[in-house]
């Protein structure tokens, strides 16, 4: 099993007895070929006079930490991009 697959938590853990992962395509149905996309969010701050961009090392008070979801998923079938759970939810329904 791959690394990434301990990292997501509960409903992925649940979804897994087999210690396999399925993802099913919401659009086209596709259940084998996608692409991964890690998403690692970068906090800034931009200058609204002069449009200048800094990458913060530390967030201010105001500054919400990133909270999205840790990974998106492309069918490599359709081209669809959404959260994985919305892949592994569609792979579950399939399995009733
Ligand atoms: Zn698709």
């Amino acid at each position: 099993m791959n690394l990434f697959l301990y990292s997501h938590g509960i409903s992925i853990a649940n979804h897994r007895r087999d210690g396999m992962i399925h993802y099913r395509c919401p659009a086209c149905a596709a259940r084998s070929r996608f692409n991964l996309i890690e998403q690692h969010a970068k906090p800034i701050k931009i200058d609204v006079n002069t449009g200048e961009l800094t990458l913060l090392e530390q967030l201010d008070p105001f500054h919400l930490p990133y909270n999205g979801p840790e990974r998106r998923v492309q069918c490599a079938t359709c081209g669809l991009i959404e959260d994985e759970i919305r892949f592994i939810k569609m792979a579950e329904t399939d399995q009733l």
